[in-house]
Parts: structure tokens; sequence; C-alpha cells
């Protein structure tokens, strides 16, 4: 009998690279809680009619990519292609926005019919962070600041933001009835798709992979140029900010992004190692997608990351961030008790910490810490809880250095311990 095989661009995740998935959403997890946002859980089949209503029919999502069917109960159904559609769903159908701004995440599988390449998958998974009810630059640039410090602590390296403004919707309606005049001109130059787009989707031109195309658009009449003053001054606003924050950025005015319902800033964040499918973070504003589906008027913002992509990037990077910050080598019925009150109250302050409870000798616990990778081994015997001390020890992962540095604290000294170790955690 002919072996069955997983359908084209749905992929298994083994053992092995499961716990590099699982490490990547437990760290997002956490950075995403100490911002601030809560997860929100929505189901993998929406009636078809939310994506072509925000999404738009005219984009490639939801013209060729969906995944519809029709089910038993004669229903139009698909696998959701995207996160925020259905998160706005949601937040509306159970009035979360009559509760104040929302700072929503989620994470999970996508679904859309795209021809499979590295990179690219039928079935891939996002994560993503949607906000209701702030509408300021400053609530832009930390949202950005958001998903780049994450890509950050994750020691992703090589990544570039770049960012555009798509104007209020009028600005672009003018803009897109000037940009349509300008290439019905040149239209013998388009490449086919764009061809195609020109009456369906013309912005989306903007972003068309053909160099022709884009060699042409240098001449076409760009979108900078149609934002009024507000809108205009609102991008200004917004990269003074992520000066201020020190983060890179570019200006890239032919960003367009996919989808419909995005107003204002639009950005993406790339990275050189990843070939041509180079975008792992993309997201803006969407203020008229609330509005669309019938609630009332309400600023969004969001961003979603292509795990896959991501995980790409880290390599076996990932593991570093199991090792702990500090591993507790321990003796004695008095030492093992103290250093497990010890370890807790080093765990409450967001150190990772291993407590060796083998009972074993020093010397054996010793091999254990130097294999663990931990920075800093804290000993603990008898001796010092007679004496109300404990000992911290560099652990040197480099051989070639023979100075081990040794540091004492009393034992009713915790905050200087931990403030210790917590700088030295920030500035390793
Ligand atoms: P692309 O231009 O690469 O098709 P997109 O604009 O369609 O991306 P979004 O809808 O903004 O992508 O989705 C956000 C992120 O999800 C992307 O930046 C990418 O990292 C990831 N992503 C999108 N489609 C796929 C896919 N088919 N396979 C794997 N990851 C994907
Ligand atoms: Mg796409």
């Amino acid at each position: 009998m002919k072996q069955l095989q997983s359908l084209r661009g749905m992929v298994d995740v083994l053992p092995g690279e499961t716990e590099r998935w699982q490490a990547v959403e437990s760290i997002s997890r956490e950075h995403l809680s100490r911002a601030g946002f809560k997860e929100i859980r929505t189901p993998l089949l929406e009636v078809t009619d939310l994506f072509s209503r925000s999404i738009g029919e005219a984009t490639d999502v939801v013209s060729k990519e969906m995944y519809s069917f029709i089910d038993r109960g004669d229903r139009s159904c698909t696998l959701r292609p995207e996160g925020t559609a259905a998160v706005v769903r949601a937040v509306l159908e159970h009035g979360l926005l009559n509760k104040g701004f929302q700072r929503l995440w989620y994470c999970g599988p996508m679904f859309r019919y795209e021809r499979p390449q590295t990179g690219r998958q039928r079935q891939f998974h996002q994560l993503g962070v949607e906000c209701f009810g702030m509408n300021s630059p400053t609530s832009d640039a930390e949202v950005i600041s958001i998903a780049w410090d994450l890509l950050s602590c994750l020691r992703i390296e090589g990544l570039v933001l770049e960012i555009n403004s798509l104007g209020a919707s009028l600005d672009r309606k003018k803009y897109r009835d000037e940009l349509v005049d300008w290439l019905k001109v040149h239209f013998e130059k388009l490449d086919l798709d764009s061809k195609q787009r020109l009456d369906t989707n013309p912005l989306r031109i903007l972003d068309s992979k053909s160099k022709q195309t884009q060699d042409l658009l240098q001449e076409a009449p760009q979108l900078k140029d149609f934002l009024c003053e507000e809108s205009t001054q609102r991008f200004l606003a917004l990269q003074e900010i992520l000066k201020h924050l020190k983060i890179p950025f570019k200006v890239n005015p032919c960003l367009v992004r996919g989808l419909d319902y995005y107003s204002h800033t639009a950005f993406e964040i790339t990275s050189h190692h990843l070939g041509s499918q180079a975008t792992v973070c993309g997201g803006g504003r969407y203020d008229g997608l609330v509005g669309e589906l019938g609630g009332s008027p309400t600023s969004g913002f969001g961003w979603a990351i292509g795990l896959e992509r991501l995980l790409m990037l880290l390599g076996d990077s990932i593991h570093r961030n199991w090792i702990p910050d500090v591993y507790v080598v321990n003796r004695g019925i008095k030492a093992e008790i103290s250093a497990l009150v010890l370890a807790r109250k080093l765990r409450a302050f967001d150190l990772r910490v291993q407590l060796d409870s083998s009972g074993a000798s020093f010397s054996k616990q010793f091999k254990r810490a130097d294999r663990s990778s931990a920075t800093w081994a804290l000993v603990l015997g008898d001796d010092e809880v007679t004496n109300g001390e404990v000992r911290l020890k560099r652990l040197h992962s480099n051989k070639m250095s023979s100075t081990v540095k040794e540091h004492i604290f009393s034992s009713s000294d915790l905050e200087g311990l931990m403030s210790f170790l917590l700088d030295e955690k920030v500035t390793r």
C-alpha cells in the first residue's frame, strides 16, 4: 500500500524541533504579558464573509489563497488565513471594546493556498498582537518597539525595520485615482500580474516583485505627495519617536502591505538572511476595520510575526535561552532547605534558577553546574548556613581564564544579592 503523506505545504513539527517552538512561544508569551497584552484564542474556522469583507475581495489572500468550503449546514466556511479579522470579530461579538482599551495577542496556525517554498507554507503559524482604542504615533512606536524588542531579545541579527504612511483613506483615494491614470498611460510596460491588479488592487502594484515594474514606478506619482498635512505630521512624529527609542528604520515609499484595511502607519521587519521570503513581521494601523465589521469606529494597530521564518533565523541560538542564570549547589540538611527557599525567591525576581536536588558531593554538583552553562553557581553548605552566608562563584565558560571570581553575600542581604545578579544579567 502506498505510504500516506501530509498534504503539500502542511508540515509536521517533530521532537527536537518542538523544543525550539516551545522556547520561542514561552519567551514571546512572557515578553507580551510584561507589556500588558492578554491572550485571545479564536476558532480556526470562520464564515467566509468575515475575510472577504475585512481583507477585501481584491487581495491575493481572498481571491486566490483561501481554504473555503461549504459545510454540512450549507454555510460557506474558511480556515483563517490571518488573525486580525477574527480577533476584531470576537472583540465585537463579546463587547470587549465597551471595557476600554484592549491589548491582545494570539498565536496559532493560519492557512493560505500558496505555492510552498522555503519560508512559505500552506499551514503556517503567526504570533500577533492587536491593540484597540489607541491612535497616537507614540502608541504606534510602542507597539512596533514590542515586536523589535522581542526579535532582539531572541538575539536575531540583520533585521531592518521599514516604515511607510498610507495616510488617511481620503489621501489614499486621491492617490489611487492619480496612480491608476498614470499607470494606464504606461500599461504596456507593466508585468502581467500588475496589469491584472490595475482594476482591482492598484496600490498592490507598488510592491510588485517585477524589476521592470519597479523601474517604471520610479517615475510614478508617490503616495507621500498625496498625504494631507495631518497625515504628514503624524508620520514625521512617528519617525522622531523611533529615533528617540534608538530603533533604526528606513522609510520605504513602496511598502503598502497586502490587506485593504490599513491606514497611516504600515511597517515590516525584514531580514537579509531570509532570501526572497524576507519579511518576518508585518503590521500597521487599521482604523477603518472595526467600523467595517459593524462596530463603532475604533482605531486599531497590530502586527504578526511568521513563526516558521522566525525559527529559520534563530538557528540553534534559541538553546542559549534555556541556560540558567544561576545553578544552586547545595549540600547538608539545613543547606538544602535554605537553597530551596533562596531558589524560589530568585525565580520570583525573574532569574532562571536551577536547583541541584541530588544531594551528591560538591564536586559532582559543580560538574553539573558547569555542564548547565549557567553564568553563576550559588553555593550553600551547612558551614555557609551557620555563618549566615551564601557564596556566588562565576562559572567560566572560557577555559583559558584561571581567575574564578567569588563573592560572598550575607544571607540577610538578599536584596544585595539580587540586585548584583540582575545588574549582571542586563549588562551581560
Ligand atoms: P508575504 O509578502 O511574504 O506573502 P504577507 O504580506 O502575505 O507576506 P502577512 O499577511 O502580513 O504576510 O503575514 C505576516 C507574516 O506572516 C509575514 O511577514 C510572514 O512572516 C508570515 N507569512 C505570511 N504568509 C506565510 C506563508 N504562506 N508561510 C509562512 N509564513 C507566512
Ligand atoms: Mg502573502
